[in-house]
């Protein structure tokens, strides 16, 4: 379909839908109409990567009790005090704690209890003893028999439970214990909104005892690709076909942007058929991208598809951008709940290249990540860039080197250079004004990370 006839029946007489979009007019366009998805309480394993909406406060002490953090003896300051190897302290061994003991024997004058790591300190103590610094309470013999610590009272005799411990170092007050509260106290901020959970502060949640918390979620993004020529890898290429990257790379795309992706199978250039699987894919989509048919060729399966809805049905644009590649490109909003749709073109570094430009930031709006571009830096081109299209800005696939600060075109320009887009790391940005850069010009670089 001619961009003329695309004007006619979707935009109406207006001269401007013909007109070439700059890049950064079709990114505001995106994201001028993507709002962040609406919060929900997730457990936490599923909200590892989102953003935080609620701040978190600490309901109770972290640690919850003052516990010991070394196998040892649970002492009296008192009765430790100026024990030397030449004169141990001798301290009657009353009982032991261990890691989740709930009831703990007291330590009275001259008693010691045997302590494991983690284990609450016992009322009357004051301090724990390391193991090390004892003869284990066997009467001199190594200090090594704390590792059967868990194990029943039966055999807690035999392995210094009770009986008698010599102590060969002073300790002072709460030394080796960490107190109630020491990591974070009860009604502090454990966690603001905005954070982006990571490991840790996953970690940090569970230790104070969330099981879920509120964020919000990641976008459910369905991939569907187009063409007549497309066959899933696995399956025997016949005439004319090629096996479907896009899908695959599209999905892997929005996974890496932090979406749930969903690949559907490729749909042949029939329009019909196109409409039926976009209005299945609905119900699970929060974002729907397409790959190919956008161009001025016979079967533009998605133009064709999609221009000229009736408003109930959502209104999805076709237009041309000063760029390369990526130069066809739809962006709309399909269906009763608008549902944003990107249409990307075919080719497949066009369609990376345009996800990276266009989708990933709207992913990332909709989650509430910020940024939402790439970072982008500046680098020496090391390569001369012989010629570069006017009035189109041009992303080069690029090897950067942080170390040197350089970065290298990897193949050329030609979209179809899949080999190249997987060697490569970084897109290199060649202005609209520019037609050539000299080797040892600074370029920007946008980093893929
Ligand atoms: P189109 O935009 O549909 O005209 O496709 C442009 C070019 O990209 C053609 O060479 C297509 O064969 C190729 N292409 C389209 N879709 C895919 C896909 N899913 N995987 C690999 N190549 C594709
Ligand atoms: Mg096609």
């Amino acid at each position: 379909m001619s961009s003329a006839a695309a004007s006619a029946a979707g935009a109406g007489p207006d001269l401007a839908a013909d007109r070439l979009w700059s890049v950064d007019e079709h990114v505001s366009d995106i994201l001028g109409q993507i709002r962040p998805l609406d919060p929900i309480e997730l457990q936490l394993l599923d909200a590892q990567g989102c953003v935080l909406v609620e701040d978190v406060t600490v309901p109770a002490a972290l640690p919850p009790f003052d516990n010991s953090s070394m196998d040892g003896y649970a002492v009296r300051v008192a009765d430790v005090e100026g024990a030397g190897p030449k004169f141990p302290a001798v301290l009657e061994v009353v009982g032991e704690a261990a890691a989740g003991s709930g009831e703990l024997p007291a330590v009275g004058p001259g008693q010691a209890v045997r302590i494991m790591t983690g284990a609450p300190l016992p009322p009357g103590a004051e301090a724990v003893v390391p193991v090390e610094w004892t003869d284990g309470g066997l009467g001199g013999g190594p200090a090594t028999t704390m590792a059967a610590s868990a194990t029943a009272t039966a055999t807690a005799t035999a392995t210094g439970a009770t009986g008698e411990v010599r102590i060969h170092r002073p300790v002072s007050a709460r030394e080796h214990v960490r107190a109630r509260g020491s990591d974070v106290a009860a009604g502090e901020l454990a966690l603001a909104a905005g954070t982006v959970l990571g490991p840790a502060h996953i970690g940090l949640l569970a230790a104070i005892g969330r099981p879920s918390v509120t964020v919000r979620p990641r976008p459910r993004v369905v991939v569907v690709s187009t063409g007549a020529e497309l066959v899933p890898p696995g399956e025997a290429l016949g005439p004319g076909l090629i096996h479907d990257s896009n899908s695959f790379m599209l999905t892997a795309c929005a996974r890496d942007a932090g979406a749930l992706a969903y690949r559907v199978g490729a749909v042949g250039d029939d329009a019909a058929e196109l409409r039926a699987t976009l209005e299945d894919q609905l119900v699970r989509a929060d974002v729907l991208v397409t790959s190919g048919g956008v161009s001025v060729g016979a079967y533009d399966v998605v133009k064709e598809a999609l221009s000229g809805l009736s408003g109930a049905e959502g209104s999805v644009d076709f237009r041309r951008l000063a760029m390369q590649p990526g130069k066809p490109q739809g962006f709309g909003r399909l269906g009763r709940d608008r549902v944003p749709l990107f249409a990307l073109p075919g080719n497949p570094v066009s369609a990376y290249v345009s996800f990276e430009l266009f989708v990933r930031p709207a992913l990332r709006a909709l989650m509430g990540l910020e940024p939402v571009d790439r970072p982008t830096v500046r680098a020496v081109c090391a390569d001369a860039i012989a010629s570069s299209p006017k009035g189109r800005r041009q992303f080069l696939r690029g090897s950067h080197d942080p170390g040197t600060g350089e970065v290298r075109t990897v193949g050329g320009a030609g979209s179809h250079l899949v080999k190249a887009l997987a060697d490569a790391n970084a897109l290199i940005v060649v202005p609209e004004d520019t037609t050539a850069v000299p080797a040892g010009t600074e370029v920007d670089v946008v980093l893929l990370g």
